[in-house]
């Protein structure tokens, strides 16, 4: 029994896609080969994008692949949208801290449309705001919320990408961590709720590679151990976009219709560079002989010919 302790965590906003699958391919087989434990998390903190039955949905598409979970999936605490209570105690940590202070802009009141709530903003002219304008300003609506970050690099090696290093306060700036109506950003959410079950490896898209060192930091900020992180490429479609739930000609639907269990896997574990061919194969045989090295790190276009 290894102490590793890997999760899923998707956004149930949509059908899975083959990139989806990718990941949570590579996040399975990482923590099975070491006899680790993996957690299913549903991170449903956008009421408007996500859906339980999307939630049941890829449960159902995960178990047709045979890639099983031991802790969460149906299990209501494992759902962010009922998890509110340890964000906002992480909240009133930081804020005890006064790192956090209120934003009125109104970029912020769009937070979470931008897929991950990415927003830079490194100068918030909120952040120098007094209190008497604070609440001239509250008066008028409610406030977003920002943490404050430090002028510090933060360094982290990654298991797949390698070295990388940010400026916090130039490439990333004072992130927001709660939306004016109340609902709570990934960042907060992703990092108390790691921390709080006990992840020690997280295996997620390399569009989240540049999130890593504001999450790092919020893990020091809140007392939390921080886990090991693999940032892995994403697929392609051959025009160079990346694949999303929106391209249903490569969602869950129909490459069930086209593949068995064995015959998607075999694809996956090609681009994954697992083996050489897209020969059909098990879950557990390709945890059997999982390396990590091999794995690319770039981003892999998915040609037409690869999926004939
Ligand atoms: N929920 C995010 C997604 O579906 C993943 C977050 C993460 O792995 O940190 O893209």
């Amino acid at each position: 029994m290894d102490f590793t302790r890997g999760r899923f965590a998707p956004s149930p906003s949509g059908r899975m896609h083959l990139g989806n699958l990718f990941s949570a391919l590579l996040a399975w087989l990482s923590v099975r080969a070491v006899g680790g434990t993996l957690v299913l998390r549903v991170e449903d903190l956008d009421p408007v994008r996500c859906q339980p039955a999307h939630a049941w949905q890829l449960m159902e598409d995960l178990e047709w692949l045979g890639l099983t979970w031991d802790e969460g999936g149906g299990v209501p605490s494992y759902w962010q949208s009922n998890r509110g209570a340890r964000y906002a105690a992480a909240f009133e940590t930081l804020r005890a801290k006064g790192l956090v202070y209120p934003c009125f802009c109104t970029r912020l009141q769009r937070l979470n449309e931008a897929p991950h709530g990415h927003e830079i903003s490194s100068a918030c002219p909120c952040a120098a705001l007094t209190d008497q304008e604070v609440a001239e300003h509250a008066a008028r609506r409610p406030p977003g919320w920002r943490v404050r970050v430090p002028s510090r690099s933060i360094s982290f090696f990654d298991g797949c990408q390698g070295a990388y290093t940010q400026d916090l306060a130039r490439d990333c700036g004072d992130f927001p961590i709660r939306r004016w109506d109340g609902a709570w950003a990934y960042q907060l959410a992703v990092v108390v709720d790691d921390g709080a079950m006990g992840i020690t490896q997280v295996v997620r898209g390399r569009d989240l590679l540049s999130s890593t060192p504001r999450q790092l930091w919020l893990y020091e900020a809140l007392g939390l151990t921080p886990p090991e992180f693999y940032h892995v490429p994403l697929l392609l479609a051959p025009d160079g976009r990346r694949l999303a739930k929106r391209d249903a000609d490569l969602d869950m639907g129909v490459l069930r219709r086209r593949y068995t269990p064995e015959a998607l896997l075999g694809l996956l574990a090609k681009l994954s560079g697992q083996q050489e061919t897209a020969a059909p194969v098990s879950a557990a045989e390709l945890a059997g002989r999982f390396t990590w090295t091999a794995v690319p790190r770039e981003d892999i276009v998915v040609t037409q010919d690869l999926l004939a």
